[in-house]
């Protein structure tokens, strides 16, 4: 199926107006697998409109046409229309209804120009536009669809989505989409692309492969276009199989999965527990965590240890460690995490020291240098970090990256 847009009005074309319902209705149409192939801009002229629907009808079967649908003089693609496809204009009696209701709702008089908003093509459909008083128009003929819609562009929208949409997919084809999303954590969107170019340049013409990266991880959407669902689904195995070859420590899951409910279902397989002692992150891990219903299965508590004293009174930490090395450290992190899983008799913990900043830095410990500790079954292992300087991202990246240490432990343990 091939569409095409047409969008009408003397403003576009002066640049008074930029035309944004083009770009709606083609992304809006990508989305479904139908692509636009030729779009054009043309004035408020019969002579313009004419052409443009000429053309049209050879080279597309679906013609989707915005603007000059209102009362006013300049507004003549009705009239057009109904020359077009040899008819006249006749009225509607729910519009009139309708554009009359408005009218008396206001408090406003009806004149002429507003009854005449219900005079339509006779041969056309009706597309109800429940957001003004200009009714959008279906024409069908020899296999291809008109939609005629007003250029005013929340009106246009949903009189697409709600009227249109429903009736193009009771005369054509629409093709089979299926998405599949991989969500990876811990490496950067540009490594990822790096590491699976050899995938992404076999990939056949009808699968798309798009990077969905937000902070901390980034989703890897395929899109396979098609006829039918089952082959589509066929066609992708060997290729998400590849994938997991090449990136499968950084997969996590797939579609909405997120990495609290993933590493939640590892430690509830395994009956074990887990509880965190934070310092940088104060308590954000633990709310990931717990925003997982069910999530106290697992997960027993946590401490947050924001200031040093509290590091040493309720997790144990020696002074030694905060007056030497300080509570940025490896010494301070493993202290942290071993002494909250004996504290909390936990399978794991996990602790978290650093610089979110913007103040606090030093040479040796500049803003975004962050310790993770996870104590396990296995012995306590820590790793240092350089999380950036923007605060926020900092305790986002710390939490997201202490649940992938976990999650790849429980992993390995298993
Ligand atoms: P109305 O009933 O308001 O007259 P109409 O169908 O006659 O609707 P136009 O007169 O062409 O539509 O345009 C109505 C409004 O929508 C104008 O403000 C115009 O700037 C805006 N508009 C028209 N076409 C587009 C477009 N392609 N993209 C964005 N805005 C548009
Ligand atoms: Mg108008």
């Amino acid at each position: 199926m091939k569409a095409e847009i047409i969008t009408i009005g003397d403003e576009l074309l002066l640049g008074q107006v930029i035309d944004t319902n083009s770009s709606w209705l083609g992304q809006y149409l990508n989305k479904l697998g139908i692509g636009v192939h030729f779009k054009s801009t043309i004035s408020d002229s019969r002579e313009a409109i004419t052409n443009a629907l000429l053309e049209a009808r050879h080279r597309s079967d679906v013609i989707i046409i915005t603007g000059g649908l209102g009362p006013t003089k300049d507004d003549i693609t009705k009239i057009t229309m109904a020359d077009f496809f040899n008819t006249e204009l006749v009225l509607n009696q729910q519009v009139l209804d309708w554009v009359q209701s408005i009218f008396t709702k206001r408090n406003l008089p009806l004149i002429d120009s507003n009854n005449q908003q219900a005079m339509v093509p006779k041969n056309c459909e009706v597309l109800w536009n429940k957001n003004g008083t200009a009714p959008g128009m279906w024409f069908y003929e020899n296999g291809k669809a008109f939609i005629s819609l007003p250029g005013v562009p929340f009106e246009m929208k949903t009189i697409f989505e709600e009227e249109a949409i429903p009736k193009l997919k009771s005369h054509f084809n629409f093709p089979a989409i299926l998405h599949r999303t991989i969500q990876t954590i811990g490496i950067g969107e540009s490594f990822v692309a790096n590491k699976i170019i050899y995938i992404e340049e076999t990939l056949p013409k009808h699968i798309k492969l798009a990077y969905l990266p937000s902070i901390g991880s980034v989703r890897l959407r395929f899109s396979a276009y098609g006829e039918y669902m089952d082959m589509l689904n066929k066609e992708l195995i060997p290729i998400i199989h590849e994938l997991y070859n090449t990136i499968g420590e950084y997969i996590y899951g797939e579609g909405d999965d997120s990495i609290s409910e993933v590493v939640g279902k590892l430690l509830r397989n395994k009956n074990a527990t887990l509880s965190t002692a934070e310092s940088c992150t104060s308590g954000f891990l633990a709310q990931m965590i717990t925003s997982i219903p069910g999530s106290s299965d697992y997960f027993i508590g946590s401490i947050v240890s924001y200031a040093n004293r509290i590091k040493m009174d309720e997790l144990n930490v020696p002074a030694e460690i905060i007056n030497t090395v300080g509570a940025v450290s490896e010494e301070c992190v493993i202290a942290m995490a071993q002494n909250l899983k004996a504290k909390f008799k936990t399978t794991y913990a996990i602790a978290t020291s650093g610089i979110a900043g913007p103040g606090g830095g030093s040479e040796l410990k500049p803003v975004g240098t962050v310790w993770i500790a996870l104590a396990s079954p296995n012995g306590t292992v820590a790793k240092k970090y350089n999380m950036g300087d923007n605060r926020e991202r900092t305790i986002l990246r710390t939490s997201l990256t202490s649940l992938d240490i976990l999650r790849k432990e429980l992993l390995m343990s298993n």
